[in-house]
């Protein structure tokens, strides 16, 4: 089930601290624990800790020694994946920010149609909670209102100092089955589409985002011109940084969900390039460019964000491994293309731009080979891969668009919001 986490910050307040204050204390103690005697699930670490806990902080709820376990827990998985995967050096996990998990049992929250108001009880009983307001932006309103309502449920919400995320479960769309694929090629500047069957194809000038880059880079050198301490530096470029991170995200998600909203009109699935590894193959790349790609490229935001949202919306995705897609002619299979914008196939002839092709062998990719499963003419036979729980999002659903697409409609109503691409 997909979630949207309604992230709401507020000005920091002493009894959020104090609270925070036990609470990181028992995670941090909890975490060493759990490392030492290589323990890792919630019920073992409550087992062991829990009166422990409640003899330390008589006057907290006990939910809070019960979620500082579950918190803990969640520390030393995500540490543990990421060691597995060889991603994390480090011994034991570092907790740079105090969070922790909500039990439901101690929040409760109210919303009048503006303000989302929520009290928190830190006692048991507790006459007085801390009582955060928030106004939520304009486009979450309407989840809040189906929050509201009961239509969505929520998952347990965390709290740090100045943050409280609750993520929104939303429901998982019936995915059809599509009838073409859409191959995407994600380059520096653009993003590069190609659709199959109908060798269509077409390119989003993504150059924003390079802009808004370059743009945040001059002026956190402007700004620290000047100043020698390293304090005063670091604060103008979390400054900028935060700006540039919210501009290329909303850049990203815009993007996104013309995606979205195209594959939906077509009934088309969405192919991307597995970019796992990019340090890896980017290790021979010259330092410039290496260093503006894994710093500011931030694709990988964009294939995440298009990943939640073809999720939420129900369109069919998968990603292939992008080895080679650059340079083979998507049509004689040919690896030794010539030119460096436009490609030429010396084999069969075929000439187009290499971004083009190397999205049309994307989509190529996501096909099942002629003569395989499925095989009721090409339409039909696309979708083998895609279809299974493996590649795609579980297993398929019955056909048919699981949600209403605004301006999907050619003669829709006036005031439908409009998606452009
Ligand atoms: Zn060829």
């Amino acid at each position: 089930m997909p979630t949207l986490g309604l992230k709401f910050r507020f000005p920091r307040n002493a009894r959020v601290d104090d609270l925070l204050d036990a609470c990181g204390a028992m995670v941090r103690e909890a975490v060493g624990w759990a490392i030492e005697n290589r323990k890792t699930a919630t019920h073992t670490i409550v087992q062991e800790l829990y009166a422990v806990f409640r003899r330390r902080f008589p006057e907290l709820h006990s939910a809070w020694a019960q979620k500082s376990a579950r918190t803990a827990a969640a520390i030393v998985h995500a540490w543990g994946r990421r060691r597995r995967r060889g991603r994390e050096a480090r011994e034991r996990p570092e907790i740079r920010k105090t969070w922790v998990y909500v039990d439901k049992q101690t929040f409760r929250w109210d919303w009048d149609g503006t303000y989302l108001t929520v009290r928190i009880a830190v006692r048991p009983w507790d006459e007085d909670p801390i009582v955060l307001r928030f106004r939520p932006h304009g486009k979450y309103k309407r989840l809040v209102e189906q929050w509201h309502r009961g239509d969505l449920d929520y998952g347990e919400p965390t709290l740090s100092r100045d943050t409280l995320i609750i993520p929104l479960k939303l429901p998982e769309a019936a995915v059809y089955a599509s009838r073409e694929v859409w191959g995407i090629d994600s380059n520096e500047r653009s993003l590069d589409l190609y659709s199959l069957p109908q060798g269509v194809g077409a390119t989003l000038d993504t150059s924003y985002v390079a802009c808004v880059n370059a743009e945040h880079d001059k002026r956190v050198r402007r700004g620290c011109r000047g100043k020698q301490n390293p304090k005063a530096r670091a604060q103008i470029q979390r400054r900028h940084g935060r700006r540039r991170r919210a501009r290329t995200l909303e850049f990203w998600h815009r993007v996104a969900l013309g995606l979205v909203w195209m594959a939906l009109v077509g009934e088309g699935a969405l192919v991307l390039e597995r970019l796992r590894g990019l340090k890896g193959r980017l290790a021979q790349a010259p330092k410039r460019l290496r260093r503006r790609l894994l710093n500011h490229w931030s694709i990988r935001t964009f294939h995440a964000i298009l990943r939640h949202k073809a999720r939420v919306y129900g369109v069919p995705r998968t990603e292939v491994d992008p080895r080679d897609t650059s340079r083979t002619c998507p049509v004689c299979g040919e690896k030794d293309l010539r030119g460096r914008m436009r490609l030429e196939c010396p084999s069969c002839g075929l000439s187009m731009n290499r971004h083009l092709l190397a999205a049309w062998n994307i989509a190529k990719r996501a096909q099942i080979p002629p003569g395989g499963r499925g095989g009721a003419g090409e339409g039909r036979a696309l979708f083998g891969r895609l279809q299974s729980p493996r590649w795609g999002q579980g297993v398929m659903g019955a056909p048919g668009r699981p949600l209403p697409v605004p301006g999907a409609n050619a003669s829709g109503t006036q005031g439908e919001a409009q998606v452009t691409a």
